[in-house]
């Protein structure tokens, strides 16, 4: 097997070009479990580490700009303030030493559907920033997963960054496993809260062929929070409204029976998470300074 080694971005995508088969390696926390289980025996490896444009992020254009090769540790300890959603999904990865090495590139790469970044950077409404020798482009993530463990990378391009809006307002992850650690999600929701924009995002996890966005769900309840004048009263969510968000985000799901769980069990699930998430975003939201100086909790034209 052969392994290049680039030492800068421009080499990596010359190699890329070259050797389209090459597969990259980034932490290795996906590739490696492959190799050892002889699942996979590429021709070359193509070692992304010493690329030092994959190990910056940047605020730019009012967004973050998170190098591919950018590990999980460091989304918590980096940015955590900023990107509360992903760095929430971060913190249940694995363990210290996957959070070490695993980046979020690596997981969309691998483009499982039970990856813990997704849901997070689909409520966001993120960017998977791809380039080849031939010019860069940005994929909406919610087009990045073409099916399971697919994506839509063409096969001399690398993931270079994912642009991520700062969060504008409360967002929340939660994740069903057998176990608190070193778990692969069984499912997963996160609810991203935009009182600026007046947006509610979603992204749904393992529970479909793809991650994807519960996109009625996430209508139904920008609309009912305007509707009620919600996003400027912060009272308390009306328990149907809460309900009936729960039934929505459940009914984007298209979940299989496998070893990890039943469909009908990831179905519920997701609803029950989407009420715990929503509920936990609107108590922080209702918590927080009221932008435009009203107390939280005081009604509308109050
Ligand atoms: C013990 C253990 C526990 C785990 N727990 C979790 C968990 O809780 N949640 C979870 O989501 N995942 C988990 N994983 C899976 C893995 O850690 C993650 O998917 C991680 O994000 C992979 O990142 P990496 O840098 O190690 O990727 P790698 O293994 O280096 O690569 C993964 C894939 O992405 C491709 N790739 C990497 N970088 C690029 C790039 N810049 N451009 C194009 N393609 C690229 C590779 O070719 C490969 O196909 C676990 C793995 C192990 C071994």
């Amino acid at each position: 097997m052969d392994f290049l080694q680039p030492t800068s971005w421009d080499e990596a995508l010359a190699a890329k070009a070259e050797r389209p088969e090459a597969l990259p390696i980034a932490g290795g926390t996906d590739v490696m479990v492959e190799l050892n289980f002889d699942a996979h025996r590429p021709d070359a490896l193509l070692d992304l580490t010493r690329v030092p444009e994959l190990a910056q992020w940047a605020a730019e254009n009012g967004r973050i700009r998170l190098g591919a090769g950018i590990s999980y540790t460091r989304v918590i300890d980096e940015l955590g303030d900023r990107l509360p959603g992903l760095a929430m999904a971060a913190r249940t990865v694995g363990s210290p030493q996957i959070r070490n090495r695993g980046t979020v590139g690596g997981n969309l790469g691998a483009a499982s559907p039970a990856g813990d970044c997704h849901p997070p950077l689909l409520a966001t409404g993120a960017e998977v920033e791809v380039a080849s020798v031939r010019g860069a482009r940005t994929i909406p993530a919610a087009d990045f997963y073409t099916g399971v463990k697919r994506n839509a990378l063409a096969p001399d391009e690398l993931i270079a960054a994912i642009l991520i809006p700062p969060a504008a307002g409360p967002q929340q992850f939660s994740k069903i496993g057998t176990r608190n650690a070193m778990v692969i999600a069984v499912a997963s929701f996160c609810i991203a809260l935009d009182p600026v924009g007046r947006t509610v995002g979603t992204g749904i996890g393992s529970a479909a062929p793809t991650p994807r966005r519960a996109a009625a769900a996430e209508l139904f309840l920008a609309g009912a929070l305007d509707e009620d004048g919600l996003w400027e009263s912060r009272a308390d969510l009306p328990a149907a409204m809460v309900r009936e968000f729960g039934e929505k985000v459940k009914a984007a799901a298209d979940p299989i029976d496998d070893v990890r769980g039943t469909a009908a069990y990831r179905r519920h699930g997701l609803a029950v998470m989407a009420r715990r998430t929503l509920t936990w975003a609107w108590n922080s939201y209702q918590n927080s300074a009221s932008p435009g100086g009203r107390p939280p909790g005081t009604p509308r034209g109050g």
